[in-house]
């Protein structure tokens, strides 16, 4: 009996309990009108503590079950993700719909799939997760360490074809449309009947949006544009709080029309990179946004990269 007991201390000290000091950090739903929600995760970076859900995902909670928009980064995020939702209905979440390809929107698709979610996405979407998994996982690991265990990547299994699809479940009406902004294949999610945009990683507010070696400026301004256009009441943005679209207009996509029109048209021009990028640095319109620092120089360069070659 006193073994057991020491055996079972051991594990506490030595293996689970480190684990479970570590994971502080669990995210909770809130309104956002009628039957939907959001889950708004941390600005800063992804770490043990927060299982890589440093992003904004959402539910929509219906007769039939619950409709998850983007399954978290990891298992344990997953099942963070599904206390959260818990804690405001016990429908079972039936359908998960993935907006991209970078890690916490869907390395938690395979813990909603076996408890039987049906996991769905635009074709292009599901197709660059099966081809930046490992890539995904290998950073993941480098944030959140051995609190990766668990974590299979499954590609959306249900594959929607067009640049724009509109699905019907339980009662809701959904339309996703790619985006292509930060990844390739990223979509958002519109729902009409509520003006309610889940924008994924297209609008980041509150903090400086990313412009990586894959993210595409030139489609990010169309795109906001596109999502400008449809006037909506409310947005989860990508990242940040829940917004209007003023606010959302502001840190997005004035940054997208900056980098476009200042930083391309000096690409195009043929002008100097590291000239441009100093006559750029300081803009008031943006620097309070977090990651201002780190990023801002990184995004113009990348943004004069891309105009550049076309
Ligand atoms: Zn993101």
């Amino acid at each position: 009996m006193l073994k057991r007991y020491a055996l079972i201390l051991f594990a506490a000290v030595f293996g689970l309990f480190p684990l479970a000091v570590r994971a502080g950090f669990q995210p909770k739903a809130e309104l956002v009108t009628d039957n939907v929600y959001a889950i708004v995760g941390p600005l800063g970076q992804r770490s043990a503590d927060n299982d890589g859900l440093n992003a904004n995902f959402g539910f929509i909670v219906t007769p039939t079950g619950v409709i998850l928009i983007d399954s978290g980064a990891s298992r344990l995020g997953a099942e963070k993700i599904a206390a959260a939702i818990a804690g405001v209905t016990k429908q079972p979440v039936r359908w998960v719909i993935n907006t991209g390809s970078q890690d916490h929107r869907w390395l938690g698709n395979d813990y909603f799939a076996g408890k039987g979610a049906e996991v769905i996405a635009l074709a292009r979407t599901a197709a660059t997760q099966a081809e930046y998994a490992g890539q995904q996982m290998e950073s993941l690991k480098r944030f959140v360490g051995e609190r990766i265990k668990g974590t299979q990547p499954l590609p959306a299994p249900k594959t929607l074809a067009g640049d724009s699809a509109t699905l019907e479940l339980g009662g809701e009406t959904l339309t996703l449309t790619y985006t292509d902004a930060h990844f390739p294949g990223d979509a958002w999610v519109w729902l009409p009947k509520h003006r309610v945009m889940f924008s994924g990683d297209l609008v980041y507010v509150d903090r400086l949006l990313g412009v990586l070696p894959w993210s595409s400026v030139k489609s990010g301004q169309r795109a906001f544009h596109a999502l400008a256009a449809l006037k909506p009441a409310r947005i989860v943005p990508g990242h940040g709080r829940v917004c209007d679209l003023a606010q959302a207009q502001r840190e997005t996509g004035d940054y997208y029309d900056f980098l476009a029109g200042k930083v391309g048209a000096a690409a195009r021009e043929m002008e100097p990179m590291d000239a441009t990028l100093d006559r750029y640095a300081d803009l008031s319109a943006f620097r309070h946004l977090e990651n201002y620092g780190e990023l801002h120089r990184a995004n113009m360069n990348r943004a004069f990269t891309e105009f550049e070659s076309q």
